[in-house]
């Protein structure tokens, strides 16, 4: 069975998102559908998962409503889903910036860079390129030499723009995300801000490496996607791997969630160091009482007893080590 990955967004006017979000959702099951999408009184952002004929069924029904004229899927193959279940849920907001004034970016935003311009551009001096995604998307693949903002979440993006405004200053300013959608806004707040020369890739990374000029060059390491996928290859000329393993800074493309249901923190690591480690980011999370890792492989107590003691003794040998 052939699959497909649709990844879209689009900025229009849903009156009223909760209602919305209930049709939607119907609509979606009624296909098969399985994804993850937002719905905003400023748009719509979902990835979604079917066989072709199930996506070619919602894409068609999609740019068939004047809400959505205009609306770009990008489309991946795929051989299964890509998600457990079907949501469609309400939000205040897309994405959100955090601005006491919001942007709507069908009014203002950076100007659209296409693949192959962007490819050209950021190579050219007084070109600063920034990285428009969290840090940990930014660590397993990201544009050569791009700016990475040393932020958690996305709203706190203005307040480093702010702090770092000096090394900005009088320069073409390039801005890039998954999908677009974030630098939609965020160019747009940076035209606010006062900077001049804004530009936003079009299509964001993924249409980046589908692009037959670009290639995906320039990029390194592998793109982070929110779906069951977790990475997607970008560079088609030159791959490389940047990911560092959480625990030996091996390069790795791995991602787990630590296995303490309270920590969850999203982590590169090999299948080994998970399993020495009991899926957890420390040492604390690692002895939590309810870590998932152990739950999930039926691990028997004095198993753990054992696997902790060997981390325990392995962190006092590289101690007496150090001293
Ligand atoms: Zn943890």
């Amino acid at each position: 069975m052939e699959y497909r990955i649709l990844l879209y967004y689009h900025y229009t006017t849903i009156a009223d998102p909760a209602e919305f979000a209930k049709q939607h959702l119907a609509f979606c099951k009624s296909l098969e559908l399985k994804g993850r999408i937002l719905v905003a009184e400023e748009g719509i952002n979902g990835t979604v998962s079917g066989t072709v004929e199930q996506t070619n069924a919602y894409m068609e029904a999609m740019k068939a409503d004047p809400l959505f004229e205009g609306i770009v899927f990008k489309i991946d193959e795929s051989e299964h889903h890509a998600f457990k279940k079907m949501h469609v849920r309400p939000r205040p907001e897309l994405v959100n910036l955090s601005l006491e004034d919001d942007i709507n970016p069908r009014e203002l935003t950076g100007r659209y860079v296409e693949p192959a311009e962007f490819y050209e551009q950021m190579q050219q001096e007084d070109t600063i390129v920034i990285d428009a995604r969290n840090t940990y998307e930014y660590d397993v693949g990201h544009f050569e030499g791009a700016i990475r903002p040393d932020i958690e979440s996305f709203r706190e993006l203005p307040q480093w723009i702010r702090e770092n405004r000096e090394q900005l200053e009088g320069k073409r300013i390039l801005t890039y995300c998954t999908g677009g959608i974030r630098c939609e806004k965020f160019s747009g707040w940076l035209v606010r801000e006062g900077f001049e020369d804004v530009g936003q890739l079009h299509g964001g990374i993924v249409s980046y490496g589908k692009d037959p000029v670009a290639k995906g060059q320039l990029w390194k390491g592998q793109c982070y996607v929110f779906d069951e996928r977790l990475v997607v290859p970008i560079n088609q000329v030159n791959p490389t791997i940047v990911g560092k393993d959480h625990f030996t800074g091996e390069p790795c493309e791995r991602y787990i969630n630590c296995a303490n249901p309270e920590c969850n923190k999203q982590i590169l690591s090999s299948e080994e160091n998970e399993h020495k480690h009991l899926g957890g980011c420390t040492p604390e999370c690692s002895a939590h009482p309810r870590n998932m890792y152990v739950a999930k492989h039926g691990l028997s107590e004095v198993e753990v007893a054992d696997r902790l003691k060997a981390l325990q003794d392995e962190a006092s040998a590289y101690n007496s080590l150090q001293i």
